[in-house]
């Protein structure tokens, strides 16, 4: 193992992490339900569900049946000019769970290319019409992925600032954060009355990377009403908030005014394959229905689609749909609602939130909470030491655990929170 390990450090580059002076990766030999187990005998919570893609547990077997049914069949195939079963069933599934409106779905392999695609889209709706209409809006803090267009709708920091003469102009309103939304709002209404505006793109009810931030249905509703009525195209990025980390299947589902557009990834396998999808309404799919070649939507991956990621996400599909899914989600939810309730006085948090299956607690601390905070390191070795996986965002711990947690584990975790915090 430790051969291997020297193998790892000396040919592989991790992602988001620091070459010198990171953390050594553990080495993880095979994971099952909500455990990460190591070759030396560990079995680790994982209670971030791998970067929040996990909902039914490590190697669950139906998904598992699902990859081995599928790849004796059909591995993969060009998705121009072809077409199969798993993409046509997935296709009709989460039409039926997603915003009535949406009527497309358009496929491509991650979240940051779900979001390209819903960019590109927004865009190329205006110019097939002729009509200029160019600038993006945005919400301050917002994270949408790490490709150049996603980045450009994206705060701009740390994870940026390299490329910043190499994005594209976005304009950004504040994150509303309750007493400043009659501001959020008049800042939105200014901007898109220009007639300039082709997009406005948001993360649905939580910003994520941002240190899972939540703000009110009701505030969104109301930018999605002002943009609604300056034609403006609401992009909702789903790519975390979706197949029912919120308590709901969407958090779109909280909200009056649908998204034209919505991008997904992450929970969409189950977090076990590689798959993006960018669905829309039928009002922007029209305009890309033209006899001229120039209107076409000129995107695609050479993984589009692919037969394996669609099959198990027809797995994951029927198990989130089912009644024992939903169970859990609304358990998981009651226990951090009781957890919140528990601790928040705490004089070491600065603020506890939470929103169905995310709960957050964002540690009082000196200065502003930051992603780069040092306090980082020791939240994350103090809940490994016990054998959990939090990966926290700067000062702020969050628990997003696989669906199928159960009570003990959950409040196992609980348990450790509660020390870390009483820690001197
Ligand atoms: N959008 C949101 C809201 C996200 O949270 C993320 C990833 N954390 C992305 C897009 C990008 O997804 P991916 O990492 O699969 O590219």
């Amino acid at each position: 193992m430790n051969d291997l390990l020297q193998k790892d450090a000396s040919s592989i580059w991790h992602p988001f992490t620091p070459l010198v002076g990171g953390t050594k990766p553990i080495f993880i030999k095979s994971a099952t339900g909500v455990y990460l187990h190591t070759d030396d005998g560990r079995s680790i919570i994982d209670a971030v569900s791998s970067w929040w893609v996990n909902l039914h547990g490590h190697s669950h077997p139906d998904i598992v049946k699902a990859l081995e049914e599928q790849i004796k069949s059909l591995d993969h195939v060009i998705f121009a000019g072809f077409t199969h079963e798993p993409a046509i069933t997935l296709s009709e599934n989460l039409l039926k769970i997603l915003p009535s409106n949406q009527s497309r779905i358009f496929f491509s392999d991650n979240g940051s290319t779900a979001v390209e695609v819903a960019l590109k889209m927004a865009l190329q709706f205006w110019t097939n019409q002729g009509i200029n209409r160019k600038r993006i809006v945005a919400i301050e803090g917002a994270y949408h992925g790490d490709t150049f267009g996603a980045m450009s709708v994206g705060s701009r920091g740390i994870f940026t600032d390299p490329f910043m003469d190499h994005l594209f102009d976005v304009s950004f309103i504040d994150f509303p954060v309750g007493h400043n939304e009659d501001v959020v709002v008049e800042q939105f209404s200014a901007l898109v009355c220009t007639d300039n505006v082709a997009a406005f793109i948001f993360e649905p009810l939580v910003q994520g990377a941002a240190g899972m931030r939540m703000y009110s249905p009701a505030v969104l509703d109301r930018l999605l009403r002002v943009a609604k009525a300056h034609n403006v195209i609401c992009i909702a990025d789903e790519v975390f908030s979706g197949f029912g980390r919120t308590g709901k299947l969407f958090a779109s589902d909280y909200l009056h005014h649908l998204p034209d557009i919505i991008s997904l990834s992450k929970g969409i396998t189950g977090g076990t394959m590689p798959l993006g999808v960018t669905s829309c309404s039928d009002e922007i799919v029209n305009a890309f229905r033209s006899e001229d070649i120039s209107k076409t939507f000129f995107h695609g991956h050479s993984y589009t689609a692919n037969p394996l990621a669609c099959a198990v996400a027809n797995a994951s599909f029927n198990l989130l749909v089912g009644r024992e899914c939903h169970e859990q989600i609304e358990l998981i939810s009651t226990l951090h609602r009781a957890f919140k309730r528990r601790i928040e006085q705490h004089p070491r948090l600065r603020d506890v939130r939470c929103l169905g299956t995310i709960l957050a607690l964002e540690l009082d601390v000196a200065g502003e909470s930051s992603y780069t905070h040092p306090v980082r390191k020791r939240i994350y070795d103090f809940f490994l030491d016990r054998n959990v996986l939090l990966r926290p965002l700067g000062n702020v711990i969050y628990v997003l655990p696989p669906y199928v947690i159960k009570t003990a584990e959950l409040e196992k975790v609980y348990g450790y929170v509660e020390e870390f915090l009483n820690e001197r």
